[in-house]
């Protein structure tokens, strides 16, 4: 049994192609931007087994096409990694690729065990710096990024992401930070994705203060520059 929060039937911004996405329940992190604090509390949610999750998954395989398949959200997966790893053994049993979507917190042998089973990573690099992290997170940088070598030496396709919060990690020098940390690795694709305060609503109704409330949401086109940026230094590498 594992707490989910949330299902999601055909997702299409949780990975490649069309995606089941299924929310975690539980985070052990409290990232200040993020926009799900309702997976916060490990208690909360609702129980599944890892069969009910995939009897689920299956009904839509036929969308799933050759890229698509099943995406462990969150809350942090991570924290229920044996569950997690039951959900993707039995979902790669049915030919259902599986994706994993992280912040890379917590790299012990249960979640090896997961990555065993994990087709493709979404690893958030919140920020470039250890100090940003400790802010802004509740954790340091090093787990991440030693998560993200784990990836790297085992071969798991990864794609970064990381969401521009205005006044924080806006510039220039921060996205040119982000490339120095990953640009040994072998990265999919790097997004970057402008901050949003659509989950205001959220953490009103549990009455609870939305720590980055008072930061204006970013402007697509500024993230798109630094996007097109960090996609530029991707290329020269390859080339
Ligand atoms: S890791 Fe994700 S779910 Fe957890 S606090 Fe950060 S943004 Fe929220």
């Amino acid at each position: 049994m594992g707490r989910i929060s949330s299902l999601l039937s055909l997702g299409t911004l949780d990975g490649p192609g069309i995606r089941y996405v299924v929310f975690m329940q539980g985070c052990p992190l409290r990232c200040a931007c993020c926009h799900n604090p309702e997976t916060h509390d490990i208690n909360g949610g609702q129980e599944y087994t890892a069969d009910e999750i995939v009897e689920k998954v299956v009904k839509y395989k036929e969308y799933f096409g050759e890229d698509g398949g099943i995406t462990l959200s969150g809350g942090e997966p991570l924290l229920q990694a044996e569950f997690a790893t039951e959900i993707f053994k039995k979902a790669k049993e049915n030919g259902i690729n599986t994706c994993l979507d992280t912040s890379g917190c917590i790299l012990n042998e249960s979640v090896k065990e997961l990555l065993k089973y994990t087709d493709y990573c979404m690893l958030d690099i919140k920020y470039s710096t250890d100090e940003l992290y400790q802010k802004y997170v509740g954790c340091g940088i090093d787990t991440p990024l030693e998560f993200l070598r784990y990836l790297h030496q085992n071969k798991i396709p990864t794609r970064i992401r990381q969401v521009i919060v205005p006044t924080i990690n806006d510039t220039k020098a921060d996205t040119d930070a982000l490339y120095e940390l990953i640009k040994d690795f072998e990265i999919d694709k790097v997004e970057l994705l402008p901050f949003k305060k659509i989950c205001q609503t959220k953490y009103d109704s549990m009455g609870i203060e939305f720590p980055f409330g008072s930061i204006p949401s970013a402007n697509a086109k500024s993230t798109k520059i630094l996007q097109d940026n960090i996609n530029s230094k991707l290329k020269e590498k390859i080339l």
